[in-house]
């Protein structure tokens, strides 16, 4: 008998009949003789509606009221969950984040976890019930309610299995595992049986949200046992694995990407002292997060600097970046936004080099310029045209020998 905790993503839950078969999955669980608590997301498409009501009402949603309204989404699934696994004879009961408690920080939209409840959690399990949490939701000291940040239902899950020390995380949504890259846009993606922890954290960080990043970390951080598994169709799925040599002997184990970067080059900067933090000082003071940064050599005294940003912070950084551009005396601020990063993964570059001159022959040979790179111990990333994104990204999954031989 092992006590599991697993996480039901939206599709999963997405419809009545689904959570009826979501309710018989849990049952074989317990008809097994194994302590289960869940975690649910919202429907599928439900917080992006509630978003869309919010933004019909203002342009500047407060955040407090925004995390009101989007748990109400986990609250519907966890009562229909219950209803539904009590229907099957199987003693559940649903509990909202503030009700566990789930204790975060007050950073509305994007909290963090501290603590998390147990006592009345054991009860339960203790009388034989099943216990179905809201995913992606807390409360913070003083009462009020908060999100997680999106997809933070995985991270809820995480959390759970962490405070009571549960034998597995069981992560199901609508693939059967963690791919090579998004099957989505690569048919040819294989399922991995197991990747590192390590390589699952960068796959997450450079675009592949199939896990919260965060959710990953918080694994990380407290050793959970976690494998991701479709609610669809029974199989192993994919064990996130602490141990390096367990894996398969490969170069690289995935590709990420993410679509949401955005490119900001300030040209004819002055080549001296003190200038990257001039410019990047008011963007970080305006809690914009940048990722990649490039600064070219200098030439005639004047130097071009290039970084990126999330998309939704292009307009922010760029006006900001204008009043830096005049205070300094440089010749112009460019910014562009139809621009992707693509990502190989894998622990295998440690031991073998030559990955990144590999990368760029294949980018080369299909004609794709490369806008940026940048690169670190387990992952090289390059940044190009957004049109380029599906060609690149099958390219170098069929290069790096990722294509399955069934598809
Ligand atoms: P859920 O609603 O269950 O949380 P998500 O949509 O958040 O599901 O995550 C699952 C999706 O992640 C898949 O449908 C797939 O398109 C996408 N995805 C992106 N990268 C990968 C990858 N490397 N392996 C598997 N799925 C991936
Ligand atoms: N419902 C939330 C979202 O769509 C949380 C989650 O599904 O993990 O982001
Ligand atoms: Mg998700």
């Amino acid at each position: 008998m092992a006590l599991i905790v697993q996480k039901y993503g939206g599709t999963s839950v997405g419809t009545v009949e689904r959570i009826k078969a979501v309710a018989e999955k849990i049952k074989r669980f317990r008809d097994r003789g194994d302590d289960v608590v869940v975690a649910v997301s919202a429907m599928s498409g439900e917080t992006n509606r509630l978003t869309t009501l919010a933004t019909e009402i203002t342009d500047s949603i407060p955040p407090r009221e925004l995390d009101v309204l989007l748990t109400t989404g986990e609250q519907v699934t966890i009562a229909l969950l219950s209803m539904a696994l009590n229907e099957l004879g199987c003693d559940a009961r649903s509990y909202t984040g503030s009700q566990v408690k789930i204790l975060t920080d007050s950073t509305h939209n994007k909290a963090r976890i501290l603590n998390i409840e147990e006592h009345r959690m054991r009860e339960d399990l203790k009388l034989g019930r099943v216990i179905v949490v809201a995913g992606f939701q807390g409360v913070d000291a003083e009462g009020h309610i908060t999100t997680l940040g999106r997809g933070g239902s995985d991270t809820t899950a995480v959390a759970l299995a962490a405070a009571l020390k549960a034998d597995e995380c069981q992560i199901y949504t609508d693939v059967d595992g963690v791919y090579t890259t998004d099957p989505r846009v690569v048919p040819e993606a294989k399922r991995l049986d197991r990747i590192t922890f390590e390589e699952m954290l960068e796959m997450a960080s450079q675009g592949s949200k199939v896990l919260q990043i965060r959710s990953v970390e918080f694994a990380g951080k407290y050793n959970v046992p976690l494998r991701v598994l479709s609610s669809f169709e029974d199989g192993p799925g994919t064990l996130i694995t602490y141990e390096e040599d367990e894996v398969e002997d490969a170069l690289i184990s995935g590709i990420a990407f993410n679509r949401d970067e955005a490119k900001l080059t300030v040209l004819g900067v002055p080549d001296q002292p003190g200038v990257a933090y001039q410019i990047l000082g008011p963007i970080g003071e305006n809690n914009i997060e940048v990722d990649m940064i490039v600064q070219n050599i200098g030439a005639d005294g004047t130097t071009d600097f290039t970084f990126t940003v999330h998309c939704n912070d292009l307009q922010k950084a760029q006006s900001i970046l204008e009043n830096t551009a005049k205070a300094l005396g440089a010749r112009e601020v460019i910014g562009d936004d139809k621009v992707v990063k693509i990502s190989l993964v894998g622990v295998g570059m440690r031991s073998h080099a030559g990955i990144a001159s590999k990368m760029f022959e294949t980018l080369a040979k299909e004609g794709i310029n490369i806008r940026m790179i940048s690169t670190s111990e387990i992952k090289v990333t390059v940044v190009v045209d957004e049109k380029y994104l599906e060609l690149g990204v099958r390219a170098l999954h069929t290069a790096f020998g990722l294509d399955s031989e069934t598809a």
